[in-house]
């Protein structure tokens, strides 16, 4: 084979390579994306068109190992010239340019369930973490509990202080709350200066254990900014969620859970209720 063909074959064969990665790739993000049907379509649709270069491009490349020689110069061999220049650069631009918008998708979905103050997830995250674990949980035949979570006098805390502080504060509870909790529970914010729990495996004084865990968490690591005798304290409701008599989903627990939290809120605060 000459030294041209071998040149002819490389180019040709990259560029095949190149769109059946680009389809493969088109394929995936058409199966993948969810929802959008005109969206998987036009995909499917890119796919294709990409799939027809591929196939154009290796019969090319079998023409040329066939022949041993790179083909005439005809018009037809200056276009593909052109397309193996330029198809390479295009289908890399093309992998990139998807790869960056899914990354980006990915990372405005999380961003649209985190908190952005304490990294927690918000209540719509908190939502869709727990219900998969309550799922697992069932599958599973364990008994869960969820835990509401407030803090005691914050608007106090706002208005004395300042709001910046009210967010120190909030981000402290949150920091508390992420290193109370193991690996396969779920903590969120759900707004304000409110925050939950789903904890799979756990019964209730498991749950009411390791509520006081993290209200003596939050009293020594979370400063108040009074200072002197002030504490940061939580009131605390506990609810079973999805076991015997208990409700068998995370909204029904949760307002159990809820109104346990307001009676510890009328009984003085700083302290966890169970749901009765
Ligand atoms: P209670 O003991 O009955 O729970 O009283 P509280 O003052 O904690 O509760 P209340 O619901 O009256 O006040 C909650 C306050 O939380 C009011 C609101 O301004 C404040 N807040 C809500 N979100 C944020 C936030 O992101 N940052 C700060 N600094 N404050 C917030
Ligand atoms: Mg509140
Ligand atoms: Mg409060």
């Amino acid at each position: 084979m000459t030294t041209e063909a071998l040149i002819h074959l490389a180019l040709r064969s990259t560029t095949a390579l190149l769109a059946l990665a680009a389809v493969a790739f088109g394929v995936l993000r058409a199966v993948t994306t969810r929802g959008d049907m005109l969206r998987r379509l036009l995909r499917l649709v890119g796919a294709l068109v990409l799939l027809g270069i591929a196939w154009l491009a290796l019969r090319d490349t079998l023409a040329t190992i066939d022949r041993g020689t790179a083909p005439e110069a005809t018009i037809e061999a200056w276009a593909w010239l052109v397309l193996d220049a330029l198809l390479p650069v295009f289908f890399l631009l093309l992998i990139e340019g998807w790869r960056r918008r899914d990354a980006l998708e990915a990372r405005l979905a999380e961003q649209s369930e985190t908190d952005a103050l304490t990294g927690l997830p918000n209540r719509r995250g908190f939502a869709a973490l727990a219900g998969l674990a309550l799922a697992a949980a069932r599958r599973q035949g364990t008994p869960c509990a969820v835990v509401a979570l407030d803090l005691d006098r914050f608007k106090a805390i706002n208005d004395g202080h300042g709001h910046a502080a009210g967010d120190v504060v909030l981000r402290g509870v949150g920091a508390a709350i992420r290193a109370s909790v193991r690996g396969s529970d779920v903590a969120g914010r759900l707004g304000g200066e409110e925050f939950a729990l789903l904890l799979p495996g756990d019964d209730i004084a498991d749950a009411v254990s390791l509520a006081d865990r993290l209200r003596a968490l939050v009293r020594a690591t979370v400063p108040h900014p009074a200072g002197g005798d002030a504490a940061v304290t939580l009131s605390v409701g506990v609810a079973p969620v999805g076991a015997g008599a208990a409700p068998a989903d995370l909204a029904a627990a949760l307002a159990a859970a809820d109104r346990a939290l307001y009676d510890a809120k009328r009984r003085g605060r700083d302290q966890v209720l169970v749901a009765a």
